[in-house]
């Protein structure tokens, strides 16, 4: 059968001769002897110049790890509805024709679960009519493949159809690295970077550590791939993974199916992990065929069994060292249950009865949600409908509401084929869309609970956060193996334990779930979807008009950014002076403002809302030290209203911050948003480094303070102008800067430092990343 797959094959199969001739040059810089793990093999052959990140970003030539900053070109990029809404809008400001490298966009996180498919989808459809009209239309234009609402989860239907062996790809969503499944590197970034890879500008990742994790055993009975990961969780906590990318290992590896390795991969972010992956394995050949991609079948054959002198592109080296190493064992590893509202709370399950009577979890539970990115695939969906024949067999209904999502269109048509949907229909549950749904909040409920009531549920996804499912920040939401959630679905306690409690049956005899067996891919191969969710070819139409309506408040077009004045910086204003911590949340709050996150001027007022003034201690209060009121007094307001002032009476401006300003997660909104009120420099005890990067990818100059003590002396009301900036810039980041601070009282001279590399300078003095690009392009 001809699949949605089958479509503009070509461009799905990573460039593995060109790879293997970097790998080549790879060892000949770090030496023949050199040892390296799978992971620095996919990384180290996708850099735009070995030795140029190789060596001379290195102190001793050789500890890559940790310390090189790698400029990286990846293979391809994959972004979901919400965050390539602006990452399209940034890469339309550069004018190029096409996107250097393959794109895929996925509409899967603005569809709601509530009542079925049939009836959520089109509705979802209708509701984001505007937004998905543009990302279609600009897809077609820049020979972007556009999945449509309904098509499937963004790691699913990558997984099906675009992760391979060797690849390395960039996704606009932190569960990217579900590919690792399939022996890829996918990393999940934000929409600036993903712009980087799709105008062909060097990808910028400090080379991360490696942690291993040798897998030994198998796995048996109600043990499931996510609790692999589950038990990792807890051992190395939300935060352990963090500046590592994990890679699996040992003789276990072998034993698992290529879904259960991308289900383990998936939650690697649930770690904080860079991205996690598997080595090459046998288990990945039935699942490209199972998907009907021959041709990568044929090439991953060849370049897979490359044997001889130990750097083969897919597997580590037999020497190769990790930073660290946890070794799992899955012959003995139990089911685990993760949770309430974090991760990485992983309690196995004979022991979760007591942890819910010690903690005084709820007993009861109302709803069991299996499916999403994370658990869909084949193996967990037949063994959940084993588990569901049983208790139907005996005459069981379940007792909390039972809802289903498959990941992507592909995997729902098989289950259909295979009468699996059939199983859960008749049991009462509830199938939705192939859509994030329930995962990101898009659930609402029906069973009457109300906001803030305590009150439990389980699911196979992989976060669960405070209010992250139905937006009520006292529901729990308990992690576990779709089987596990399935089996508990039918007692809806919380302490029933399915390997060895018993259920009532309506004829009062005591029925206990035996372990679930189901196949780890369909016999006859995935199903045919339905036509209408087919990718379209991804071959650019340079005529096809973009649609955005000017009257739109979710989307605009953005306007190129002002390059730098020629010369120093003067009169610059102090708009704030944040004291504490200041996150990429701070300077751009989510929730409701997610709305507008094609509309860089609607959400710019949500700029530093969070922020709180050190000069007074309130939160969002601005005082305008430069145009008094008549009496006297600085006029207060909100931030963003202050900036919007200012920037329409022309007035650039600065924020004065604490360590680490713009820590969190990657959101180029944070840098844009002040770019785009006037904001001109950001000075700093420190910075967060990716944000630091992002500010100068939109023009803004983060300086650092030479003394720290001087953050205490600048102040709201001062005027600022630069010594020296200007030229630093024109030298190519070479050179001292100052600030002269005109107060009230008198003058002071301010020592700043700065990292701000030669391709940055470039950014700042042409007024952004995009438009030293669209320059270079004589756009
Ligand atoms: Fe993210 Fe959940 Fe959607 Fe997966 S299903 S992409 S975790 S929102």
């Amino acid at each position: 059968a001809k699949t949605l797959a089958a479509s503009n094959v070509a461009s799905r199969i990573p460039p593995y001769k060109g790879l293997l001739r970097k790998l080549k040059e790879v060892y000949n810089v770090l030496g023949r002897e050199t040892q390296l793990t799978l992971a620095e093999k996919i990384l180290y052959s996708h850099l735009y110049s070995v030795e140029e990140s190789l060596l001379s970003n290195t102190q001793s030539g050789k500890v890559v790890r940790g310390n090189a900053t790698l400029k990286l070109k990846p293979d391809r990029v994959a972004m979901q509805d919400a965050s390539a809404q602006m990452a399209l809008l940034q890469f339309m400001s550069c004018g190029l024709p096409s996107t250097a490298v393959p794109t895929s966009i996925h509409c899967d996180h603005m569809i709601v679960g509530e009542r079925g498919a049939d009836v959520d989808l089109p509705a979802s459809i209708t509701g984001n009519k505007e937004v998905f009209d543009f990302l279609e239309s600009a897809a077609k234009k820049y020979g972007i493949e556009f999945w449509p609402p309904g098509a499937g989860i963004i790691h699913q239907t990558v997984l099906e159809n675009y992760a391979a062996p060797g690849l390395m790809m960039l996704g606009t969503d932190s569960h990217t690295p579900n590919a690792g499944g399939l022996g890829a590197i996918a990393i999940g970034v934000g929409g600036a970077d993903a712009v980087d890879a799709m105008v062909d500008a060097p990808w910028e990742l400090k080379a991360p550590r490696i942690l291993g994790v040798k897998l030994q055993g198998q796995l048996s009975g109600w043990a499931a791939p996510k609790d692999v990961i589950m038990k990792l969780a807890g051992l190395l906590t939300v935060r352990g993974g963090t500046g590592f990318i994990i890679e699996y290992f040992g003789p276990g590896v072998y034993t698992l199916s290529c879904t259960g390795m991308a289900t383990i991969s998936n939650m690697g972010a649930e770690v904080g992990a860079t991205t996690s992956l598997f080595p090459f394995t046998q288990s990945m050949m039935p699942y490209l065929r199972s998907t009907h991609r021959f041709d990568l079948l044929r090439e991953v054959g060849s370049y897979a069994l490359l044997s001889g002198e130990g750097n083969q592109l897919l597997r580590a080296d037999p020497e190769a060292l990790y930073d660290e190493v946890v070794t799992i064992d899955l012959s003995s590893l139990e089911p685990h249950i993760n949770g309430p509202f974090t991760p990485d709370l992983s309690t196995p399950l004979s022991q979760f009865k007591d942890a819910v009577k010690i903690n005084k979890w709820p007993e009861s539970f109302g709803a069991g949600l299996i499916g999403s990115c994370t658990n869909s695939s084949y193996q967990d969906m037949t063994r959940a409908e084993n588990i569901v024949k049983q208790a139907s067999a005996v005459g069981l209904e379940p007792k909390a509401d039972f809802f289903i999502t498959p990941g992507s269109e592909q995997i729902r048509a098989t289950l259909a084929r295979d009468s699996t949907l059939e199983t859960f229909s008749s049991a009462g549950g509830t199938v939705l869309a192939n859509a994030c749904g329930p995962c990101i909040g898009q659930w609402k409920r029906t069973d009457g609970v109300s906001k803030g009531e305590t009150n439990a549920i389980f699911s196979s996804y992989n976060r669960n956060f405070k209010g992250r499912n139905d937006g009520n920040p006292s529901t729990m939401n308990f992690l576990a193996s779709p089987e596990i959630v399935t089996a508990m679905s039918y007692a809806g306690s919380t302490i029933f334990n399915p390997l060895t409690d018993t259920i009532p049956t309506p004829s009062g005899n005591p029925f206990q779930f035996s372990p679930p067996s189901g196949l780890d891919l369909p016999s006859a191969g995935f199903a045919q979807g339905k036509p209408e969710f087919a990718p379209n070819p991804g071959v650019p139409s340079p005529d096809h008009p973009v649609i955005i309506s000017p009257t739109s408040d979710r989307l605009a077009v953005l306007e190129p950014f002002a390059p730098f004045p020629a010369g120093e910086l003067e009169g610059l204003r102090v708009l704030y002076k944040v004291k504490g911590q200041c996150t990429t949340d701070t300077i751009s709050a989510a929730g409701p403002w997610l709305k507008y996150k094609g509309h860089l001027p609607n959400i710019s007022a949500n700029t530093l809302i969070g922020a709180v003034n050190a000069e007074t201690g309130e939160t969002n209060i601005a005082y305008d030290h430069y145009n008094l009121a008549e009496s006297g007094e600085p006029p207060k307001s909100g931030i963003p209203q202050l900036a919007e002032k200012w920037k329409n009476q022309g007035k650039e401006w600065m924020v004065v911050a604490e360590s680490n300003y713009g820590e969190g997660s990657a959101r180029e909104h944070a840098a844009l948003q002040p770019r785009y009120l006037g904001a001109r420099v950001i000075l700093a005890k420190g910075f967060a480094r990716i944000h630091e990067t992002n500010l100068k990818k939109q023009g803004i100059v983060p300086l650092v303070f030479d003394h720290e003590d001087d953050y205490e002396t600048v102040r709201a009301g001062d005027v600022v102008s630069t010594i020296g900036l200007y030229d630093m810039l024109r030298n190519g980041g070479k050179g001292d800067v100052s600030l002269k601070c005109v107060k009230k009282d008198g003058e002071q001279i301010i020592k700043v430092r700065h990292t701000i590399s030669k391709d940055q300078a470039g950014f700042i003095l042409a007024g952004s990343a995009l438009n030293l690009l669209a320059k270079k392009e004589g756009t």
